[in-house]
């Protein structure tokens, strides 16, 4: 029996609606009421001093981070946009430098570079995982480029054996903005384990929360210190603690405090619940939408798993009509959290304009910038293709979805895919 779509009048197809999703529990309400009852809500001294590392649960937290990931060195922040802007400052970036990004991501990828001074430029991204291109990546190499900032988009490692390769061949540094992907795993190491420095994010829709926060890791103890530099106050430090490297010891303030820290042990806890979770409930979405013609569910690449941040499909542009259409259809069935592309980071205003620090065109327009980069559409195809026509993405960090959801959520799908022909008549298709 076909039913006449919720578009023209018929029934919702989703008639439960997804619950809110919520990490937060007893476990957290407990560990913040120990912090409010110390009376000490952040340990850390900007001066050189073992509070410089900041209070008991900053560093209970970042011991912890280290052993689930398996990692030596984690510095935790005030948020993965902190933590990015403190690892390309670590690398030692020069202004000028180039380093290479997918638009396909945060903004905040690009913008740590821009915050040194240096010169984001973008490569496209694979069809299959979303990631950056290691082929794009190539073919963007100039004398310039100093780095490789690879993100996990969606919770789809990227691939790090080709970026990690390319990035030796050209002596390049790799970062990996892994806030996305936190339990995901590449050949058996988790996801931002696999670069000079990774990054994770805290912040409240994201896998794990503490409201606002985010933690780097890395192997390298060098960069590890100044990473912790750049996070407190790094020029009012760096003579009482003998260091003679200067570049980039402008400090900032990117510490974490010990309520966010006391969430932070206890969320970590949860990561593998959680992300299992997520992963059994894209696991039903996409058996459920497998075989619609002309949608494309998320593809998972051998040796890696998927901890779906985001729940990616994509349109075959032979379906015949168009991605506005199908999101109208889906949400008039009651479907909530889908929605259509993802970001052209190139294609803000601030590239476009190239007007970053005040109004005179800096840093592209300084000495120390070395050529004309092209931030015009057209320089990453599939990236601004899937983010024009072709993708649709559901929020699983959004939302908690029980079994009653999900099929909802399919059920609504093959509902508006049987009544493909009747929406293709609409005026405008
Ligand atoms: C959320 C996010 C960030 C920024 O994280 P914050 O903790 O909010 O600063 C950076 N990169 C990616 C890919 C993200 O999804």
């Amino acid at each position: 029996m076909t039913q006449k779509l919720a578009l023209f009048g018929g029934p919702q197809a989703c008639t439960s609606k997804p619950k809110r999703y919520n990490p937060i529990g007893s476990e957290e309400i407990a560990a913040v009421t120990s912090v409010l009852e110390s009376g000490v809500l952040s340990q850390f001294l900007g001066t050189w001093s073992e509070d410089f590392y900041g209070g008991p649960r900053v560093k209970e937290f970042e011991r912890a981070w280290e052993a689930w990931f398996g990692v030596t060195h984690a510095v935790s922040m005030n948020s993965a946009t902190s933590a990015l802007i403190a690892a390309v400052g670590a690398i030692g970036i020069e202004p000028g430098d180039e380093v290479i990004v997918s638009p396909w991501t945060m903004c905040a990828s690009a913008t740590a570079i821009l915050h040194w001074n240096a010169i984001p430029v973008f490569a496209d991204i694979e069809a299959e995982t979303f990631c950056i291109d290691p082929s794009s990546v190539e073919a963007n190499i100039t004398d310039h480029t100093r780095a490789i900032v690879a993100i996990d988009i969606f919770g789809h490692p990227a691939n790090m054996a080709e970026l990690s390769r390319i990035a030796k061949k050209h002596n390049l540094r790799l970062i990996s903005d892994s806030a996305q992907a936190p339990g995901a795993l590449y050949r058996n190491h988790y996801a931002g384990t696999l670069a000079d420095i990774g990054v994770y994010s805290l912040n409240y829709h994201k896998h794990i929360h503490t409201g606002e926060g985010g933690v780097a890791v890395t192997a390298d103890e060098n960069l590890a210190e100044r990473m912790r530099l750049i996070r407190n106050h790094a020029e009012a430090v760096v003579g009482d603690k003998g260091h003679t490297n200067l570049s980039n010891m402008i400090g900032h303030n990117f510490r974490l405090g010990e309520i966010e820290a006391a969430l932070g042990n206890q969320q970590l806890k949860k990561l593998g619940k959680l992300v299992a979770g997520k992963q059994a409930a894209a696991e039903k979405l996409s058996t459920g939408l497998q075989g619609l013609p002309g949608l494309r569910t998320p593809v998972i690449k051998p040796d890696c798993t998927h901890v779906y941040y985001l729940f990616p499909l994509l349109l075959d542009s032979d379906l015949g009509i168009g991605r506005e259409t199908v999101l109208r259809a889906l949400e008039a069935e009651g479907v909530e959290g889908v929605s259509g592309g993802y970001v052209n980071v190139h294609r803000l205003p601030i590239y476009q304009e190239k007007i970053a620090y005040g109004s005179r065109g800096f840093p592209w327009s300084a000495d120390f910038c070395r050529r004309d980069v092209d931030y015009r559409k057209g320089i990453c195809p599939t990236a601004e293709r899937f983010h024009d026509s072709d993708c649709m993405t559901f929020s699983m960090c959004m939302y908690d979805l029980n079994d009653d959801a999900s099929d909802g959520i399919v059920e609504a799908f093959h509902k508006v895919w049987r009544g493909l022909d009747e929406l293709k008549a609409l005026p405008g298709e």
